[in-house]
C-alpha cells in the first residue's frame, strides 16, 4: 500500500544493541548472530486473556483478584495488552529488517498522546475480548479505563498533530520512528480557584506507567559548553573538534504505536535525562557525596518539565538544553545505534527523512554536520550534500514572536561547535544570496541566519529553511503566507522548496474511539471502511436526505451529551441543561484565538435581556461551553479565564434569563475530555483574527462529529468551509487581506467601541464591576478598547450577526440536522491518514539532488 519503499539495508529493530555510540552502563553480547525468530503471538480469545490478565495482576502487581485496587487492575490489564502489541511490534521489526524501507525520523519536542488504553483496545481489536473478560472477572471496565493519567507531552495542536501523524503511519504501514522527550512532568493540571486559573503539577507517572519500556542499552550521551580546538587531521588537514566540558546521559523509552487492525507497531522514543556515570563518579572520588547528588539532579532537570507556552515560546536555557539533547540523542541513535556500522553515509538520505516539528528540533541540522564534519571525517560540501537533503521542515505559524530566535552568546556558550557551524552554513549562503542579487545588502540583512544588532540572535526557522528539502505550511492559507509574507524572501529564492500539507487528525481517536453511537450509525448506513478510508464518508451524503437517519443522528448527539454530563458530574463540574444548543470553543488561551470575542457575544445576549432590548424568551436555549489552558506567565490569558468564570457564575444564577443561556468551564482541557465534549458539540467556534491560527485542528475534530462551525476565513477553516459548503458554515469577519489592510490604515478599537451601541453596552457591564472584580474587569475592558491587539471588536458586529443566523438555523431542527449529517460526511479529507500521503508525495518521497 505505501510506495515509500527504496533499496539498501536499513536495520531498526528492538533488539539491536547500540554499536559504537554506548555511553556508559553494562555491556552486553551482541544478539546479532541469532537468527530472526518469528515471534510468539498471544491467543486471541477470552480464556487466553483472563488467564493472562490474572498473571500479570498476581505476579506482576502481586496482588490476589479480591484484594486488588482499580490501579492494579489497570496496570495489570495494560501490561495484558502491552503483550500483545509487542508482538505485532516485534514482527513489524522482523519484517522491516527483511524488507528495508526508507524510514520518517518524526522529530518532536512535543507528543499529546491521550490515553492508551482504549487506543490499544482500539487498534488492536481486542475490544471485545477484554470486555468480556472483564465482565467474566466482575470488573467494572469503564472504572479501569477512567483510572489512566493520560501522557500530557504536549500543549496543545502542535503535540496533538505529531500523536496524529504517528498513528496515522502506523496505519498506513510506514516505516516511522517518533522521536522526543519523556518529560517527568508534563503539561500542568489546570484548577480554578474562585475563578482565576491555578496549575498543580501533572505526576502522570506517579501511579505507574505501563505503556513504555525503558532500553538503557541504548543510551546516548550529550555534551554541552565546553570550547572548540584546532588539530591537524588525515594528511595534515586542519581540522576543528569539540571539547565539551558537560554531558548527560539520554535513556530512551520505547512506546509502542500500532496501526489499525493491521498487526503494526511502530516505535515513539521518548528521551529522558539522567547524569553519567562518568560525571558523577569523578566527582565521588573526590569525595564530594553532597555535589555528586547534586550533578545528578542538574542533568535531570533537562527531561523534568515541558515548557507550558504554547505560540509564545521564553527563550530560557533549559529549552535548547531540551531541544538539543533530544535532537542530539536522536540523531545519535538513528546514526551510530540504527545504521549497519560499515553504512556507507552518503547515502543518509536514501535511508531516512527528519521531519522537524517546527522550530524545536532545528539544531539537528549542525548536529549531523558536526557528526559528519568531526566525527566521520567528512569535507564540508560532502557534510552539506548529506545534511541538506536528510531534513524537511514545517512551519507552524505566522505569529512573529512564536519564531525562535537563540542568543549566540546563549548557542555559543552552550554549543560552541554548532554555533562555528552555524555561522558557516550562513556565510556560504549569503554568498549565494549576494551572487544571486549584486548590492542587495538589504536583502541580505533580511535573510541572514543571524539577526544583526544588539543582541545576536540565530533564528531558527531561517536556519531550517535553508536546509531543508522542503518546507511546508499546515494549511493553504498558511502556506501561501508563508511564501507572500513570512519567508517571502526564500520563496523567491527557492519557489520549489515550498509546499503545503493541510493538517488532519486521525479518525481512529477521533472519531471510532470517542463517538461510538456516531460510528455505528455510520457503520450501519455504509460499513466500515472509511474507518482507514475516510473520504469514503461522503457515502453518507444521501443520508442527508433520509428523516429516519437524521433523528438517529440526533439520537446519537443526544447520547453523547448525556454521556459528556455524566463525565462532568463525576467530575464536581456543573450540569448542562437538556435540549440546549451546545455551542463549544475549546482550544489553548491564547488573545488571537479571540475567547474574548465569544465572552463579548455571550454578555451582550445577556445585557440585551437585561437592559429588555431582547425580551428572553426569545434568546435561543444554548450552552456555551470553554475549555482552555493559559500559559502560566501569560496575564492577559488568565485574567480572561477569570472573567470566563465569573461571567458564568453570574449568567447561570440570574432567573431573569429564564435558563436560556448557560456558561460552563471545565478545567483542565486535555484529550480525554476533547474525546468526551467534542461528539456532544453542536456548534464549533473557529474565531481566530484571519491570518493568525495556521492551520487548527480542532475545526477539523468537530466538523466530522457533526458540529457546524462559525469560523472566520482562516487556516484550515478555509477548506472545511469550501467542502462543507457555505450552506453548512456560517462564514463571517474580515479577511486577511482586509485585516492586513486595516492594520496599514491604522485600527483605532476606541472608534469601534464608541461607534456600536450594543458592543459598548457589553464592554461597560463588564467594566462596572457586574461580573465582581471591578479592577480586573476594568483593566481588561481598558485594554480591549486601547489596544484590541487581534480585532475583536473590529469583528464584534460581522459575529453577533452570524451568531443571529446560527439561531435561525438551529430552530428549523431538520434543516441543522441535515447541515450536520453534511460536515461529517464532507470531512473526510481531514484524515491524518491523508496529511501523511500528502508528505509522502510532495516531501519525503520528493526526488533530491
Ligand atoms: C485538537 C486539540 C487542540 C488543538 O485545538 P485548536 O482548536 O486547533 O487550537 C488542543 N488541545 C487538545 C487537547 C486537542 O485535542
Amino acid at each position: 500500500m505505501n510506495e515509500f519503499q527504496l533499496s539498501a539495508p536499513a536495520d531498526f529493530g528492538p533488539d539491536e544493541p547500540s554499536t559504537n555510540f554506548r555511553a556508559t552502563g553494562p555491556q552486553f553480547p551482541p544478539t546479532h548472530h541469532l537468527a530472526d525468530q518469528p515471534a510468539v503471538a498471544p491467543a486471541r480469545d477470552v480464556d487466553t486473556f483472563v488467564q493472562e490478565f490474572l498473571e500479570e495482576l498476581n505476579f506482576g502487581q502481586g496482588v490476589p483478584l479480591d484484594r486488588s485496587t482499580i490501579n492494579h487492575q489497570y496496570l495489570a490489564l495494560a501490561s495484558t495488552v502491552r503483550s500483545y502489541l509487542m508482538a505485532d511490534w516485534l514482527a513489524t521489526a522482523a519484517r522491516r529488517r527483511a524488507h528495508p524501507a526508507k524510514m520518517v525520523g518524526y522529530l518532536s519536542a512535543e507528543y499529546l498522546l491521550g490515553r492508551q488504553l482504549g487506543n490499544a483496545l482500539l487498534n488492536s481489536d481486542l475490544e471485545g475480548i477484554v470486555e468480556e473478560a472483564m465482565r467474566q472477572l466482575g470488573i467494572d471496565l469503564a472504572a479501569v479505563r477512567a483510572q489512566e493519567v493520560e501522557p500530557g507531552l504536549g500543549n496543545g495542536g502542535l503535540g496533538r498533530l505529531a500523536a496524529c501523524f504517528v498513528d496515522s503511519l502506523a496505519t498506513m504501514d510506514v516505516s516511522c520512528i517518533g522521536y522526543g522527550i519523556r518529560y517527568e512532568y508534563g503539561i500542568f493540571r489546570q484548577t480554578f480557584v474562585e475563578g482565576r486559573q491555578v496549575e498543580v503539577p501533572d505526576t502522570w507517572l506517579a501511579l505507574g506507567a505501563p505503556w513504555e519500556f525503558r532500553n538503557p542499552e541504548r543510551a546516548v550521551q550529550v555534551d554541552f559548553g565546553g570550547s572548540v580546538e584546532s588539530y591537524a587531521g588525515d594528511q595534515g588537514r586542519p581540522r576543528r573538534r569539540w571539547r565539551p566540558d558537560w554531558n548527560v546521559l539520554a535513556v530512551p523509552y520505547n512506546y509502542m504505536v500500532p496501526g489499525y487492525h493491521n498487526g503494526v507497531a511502530n516505535t515513539l522514543r521518548l528521551w529522558s535525562a539522567e547524569a553519567t556515570r562518568a560525571f558523577d563518579l569523578q566527582i565521588f572520588n573526590h569525595g564530594d557525596y553532597a555535589e555528586a547528588v547534586r550533578a545528578q539532579t542538574f542533568a535531570e532537570n533537562i527531561s523534568k518539565v515541558l515548557y507550558p507556552e504554547d505560540s509564545t515560546p521564553q527563550g530560557k536555557e533549559l529549552r535548547l538544553q531540551q531541544q538539543y539533547f533530544f535532537v542530539a540523542a536522536s540523531i545519535g541513535d538513528y546514526l551510530h545505534g540504527t545504521l549497519p556500522e560499515d553504512f556507507d553515509l552518503a547515502r543518509l538520505p536514501e535511508q531516512i527523512i527528519f521531519q522537524l516539528n517546527d522550530t524545536h528540533p532545528v539544531i539537528g541540522i549542525p548536529e549531523l554536520m558536526r557528526l559528519l564534519l568531526d566525527v566521520h571525517g567528512m569535507e564540508w560540501d560532502q557534510a552539506w550534500a548529506i545534511t541538506s537533503r536528510c531534513f524537511a521542515y514545517t512551519c507552524h505559524t505566522l505569529l512573529p514572536e512564536a519564531l525562535e530566535v537563540w542568543p549566540v552568546s546563549l548557542v555559543e556558550r552552550l554549543l560552541p561547535r554548532h554555533m562555528e557551524i552555524i555561522f558557516e552554513i550562513n556565510d556560504r549562503f549569503l554568498a549565494a544570496v549576494r551572487a544571486q542579487f549584486p548590492g542587495d545588502d538589504d536583502r541580505v540583512r533580511r535573510m541572514s541566519i543571524i539577526a544583526e544588532g544588539g543582541d545576536r540572535g540565530v533564528r531558527m526557522a531561517h536556519l531550517a529553511t535553508v536546509a531543508a528539502v522542503r518546507v511546508n505550511g499546515v494549511a493553504e492559507l498558511h502556506s501561501q503566507l508563508l511564501r507572500d509574507k513570512v519567508l517571502v524572501d526564500f520563496a523567491q529564492l527557492w519557489p520549489e522548496k515550498f509546499t503545503n500539507v493541510t493538517n488532519g487528525v486521525t479518525p481512529r481517536r477521533f472519531l471510532v474511539s470517542a463517538n461510538p453511537p456516531l460510528t455505528s450509525l455510520i457503520n450501519d448506513a455504509i460499513g466500515g471502511g472509511w474507518i482507514t478510508d475516510l473520504e469514503r464518508l461522503r457515502e453518507l451524503e444521501p443520508y442527508a436526505e433520509d428523516p429516519v437517519f437524521r433523528e438517529r443522528f440526533r439520537s446519537a448527539k443526544r447520547a453523547n451529551k448525556d454521556h459528556l454530563n455524566s463525565t462532568l458530574l463525576a467530575a464536581g463540574t456543573a450540569q448542562l441543561p437538556a435540549d440546549h444548543m451546545l455551542d463549544v470553543m475549546v482550544k489553548r488561551l491564547h488573545e488571537y484565538k479571540r475567547q474574548m470575542l465569544k465572552l463579548l457575544h455571550i454578555v451582550s445576549t445577556y445585557e440585551g435581556v437585561l437592559s429588555g432590548r431582547v425580551p428572553a424568551e426569545q434568546v435561543t436555549p444554548r450552552t456555551c461551553l470553554f475549555g482552555a489552558k493559559a500559559a502560566p506567565g501569560y496575564a492577559t490569558a488568565k485574567e480572561t479565564i477569570y472573567l470566563i468564570n465569573r461571567v458564568a457564575s453570574v449568567i447561570n444564577s440570574d432567573p431573569k434569563l429564564d435558563g436560556r443561556l448557560f456558561v460552563a468551564f471545565p478545567p483542565n482541557y486535555n484529550v480525554t475530555l476533547a474525546q468526551r465534549l467534542i461528539p456532544a458539540a453542536d456548534l464549533s467556534e473557529q474565531i481566530s483574527l484571519a491570518g493568525k491560527e495556521a492551520s487548527g485542528t480542532g475545526n477539523m475534530k468537530l466538523a466530522l462529529n457533526g458540529a457546524l462551525t462559525i469560523g472566520t476565513d482562516d487556516g484550515a477553516n478555509v477548506e472545511i468551509r469550501k467542502l462543507v459548503g457555505d450552506d453548512n458554515f456560517f462564514l463571517f469577519g474580515m479577511r486577511e487581506p482586509e485585516v492586513a489592510e486595516l492594520q496599514s490604515r491604522g485600527y483605532h478599537p476606541g472608534e469601534v467601541y464608541a461607534s456600536n451601541p450594543v458592543l459598548k453596552s457589553a464592554i461597560d457591564l463588564i467594566a462596572s464591576g457586574h461580573f465582581g472584580d471591578r479592577g480586573a474587569s476594568q483593566a481588561l475592558m481598558g485594554d480591549l478598547v486601547g489596544n484590541d491587539r487581534f480585532m475583536a471588536l473590529a469583528d464584534f458586529q460581522a459575529y453577533v450577526d452570524a451568531q443571529a443566523q446560527v439561531d435561525a438555523k438551529f430552530a428549523d431542527t431538520e434543516a441543522w440536522t441535515r447541515s450536520a449529517i453534511l460536515n461529517v460526511a464532507r470531512s473526510g479529507y481531514f484524515s491524518s491518514d491523508r496529511s501523511m500521503r500528502d508528505y509522502l508525495d510532495r516531501i519525503w518521497g520528493a526526488q533530491v539532488h
